[in-house]
């Protein structure tokens, strides 16, 4: 049982924050998805067996039905469990997003990122929060009952008062997963320019981790479960397609820059639009490729396990000497702890420096 991941590499504007690959020439949309389609053909032997399908990017949501029902076709999505696609709130009508459900879509993530106009502004969204809201409504009216949206955080002059009312809203729309993030500023953004010309000024460390605890504490006293770093669902809705990237399960990636594992190879598509549409075209794409060592699988479980309320199993912790010593000196100070069930898992105090701690853990 595998997923498969179908990256669409087109926005009609860019955030301010974002290094994702993609790109504003949507005028290159259909070459693009003919491409996408070929790719589709060329490895249809690896995608028999397909459980959860996730449409990302970029923003999915600049396509037509049309081809996203033809990229389903030709995948085979009969048989999946979830079928995820991501939607930008700019892009929402009602009877888009019926046709997008017809379509066999089953689950949507919206990035809803903030419900404050003048915060989205600034991280240079290109949508309202009424439109927003209005999406998740129209949504829940074409049948969708797993929605998540995306919430983000620490944004430049944000308050605390201002997020707490973002989370509670959030809630109020009754969506069954959120997924948070803490703005992060990426190498070449727009928004690390502004930084660093002292346009805008990031918010401080100690607030970033306030924002995170009150998030965990609200979205828990809603119901919601904290499966991952970054991710609460209410019971029985986490995503299965992510939940597959962080426990080694199998998955195919098509388009630009897409990533795939076959374990244990790892291989990615070229994140250059021109050299993935004329390489599919050809014949000829250079897909690139490393198989991981056992090393490599040690330091991606570390990574990918401490994410997530299942953990590490405590044996991983055991298996080189350096990190004996280091995963010991994190469960003395309270950063780490030991399930019942022989799991090493982070506390709260270890997900603020979470990537601190797997850098420790991880070896050369
Ligand atoms: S819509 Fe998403 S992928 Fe596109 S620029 Fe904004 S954050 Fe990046």
């Amino acid at each position: 049982m595998a997923g498969v991941y179908v990256h669409i590499p087109f926005c009609k504007k860019r955030c301010l924050y974002c290094d994702f690959f993609s790109t504003t020439l949507l005028e290159r949309r259909a070459e693009y998805v003919t491409a996408l389609l070929e790719e589709i053909r060329a490895r249809k032997h690896e995608l028999d067996d397909i459980r959860t399908v996730y449409l990302g990017g970029g923003t999915p949501s600049v396509l037509d039905v049309a081809d996203i029902q033809q990229i389903f076709d030709t995948i085979g999505t009969e048989r999946a469990e979830e079928i995820t696609m991501e939607l930008n709130p700019g892009d929402a009508t009602p009877a888009y997003l019926a046709a997008i459900r017809a379509a066999g879509i089953n689950r949507l993530s919206i990035g809803v990122q903030s419900l404050d106009d003048r915060l989205l502004q600034l991280i240079g969204r290109r949508h309202t929060a009424a439109q927003a809201i209005d999406t998740v409504r129209w949504a829940q009216a074409a049948g969708f009952d797993n929605i998540s949206i995306d919430l983000m955080y620490a944004l430049p002059t944000q308050t605390f008062d201002q997020w707490k009312t973002d989370i509670q809203r959030a809630l109020d729309l009754g969506v069954q997963h959120i997924s948070s993030y803490g703005l992060m500023y990426e190498e070449g953004t727009a928004l690390t320019k502004m930084r660093d010309a002292g346009a805008i000024e990031a918010i401080d460390e100690d607030t970033e981790n306030e924002m995170y605890d009150v998030l965990c504490e609200q979205l828990k006293k809603a119901g919601f479960v904290h499966y991952e770093v970054s991710n609460f669902a209410l019971p029985g809705y986490e995503a299965k397609h992510n939940s597959s990237y962080w426990d080694g399960t199998p998955y195919i990636g098509v388009g630009a820059g897409a990533h795939s594992y076959l374990p244990p190879v790892r291989s990615w598509n070229p994140d250059d639009l021109d050299a993935y549409i004329y390489g599919i075209m050809a014949h000829n794409l250079l897909r690139e490729s490393e198989t991981l060592t056992e090393k490599d699988r040690y330091n991606e479980s570390i990574m990918l396990g401490l994410r997530t309320r299942q953990g590490i199993n405590e044996e991983l912790t055991r298996r080189y000497r350096d990190v004996i010593e280091t995963s010991t000196r994190f469960l003395n100070d309270g950063s780490l702890q030991k399930t019942p069930e022989g799991r090493i898992v982070a506390t709260q105090k270890g997900l603020h420096i979470l990537n601190r701690i797997i850098e420790a853990l991880m070896i050369e």
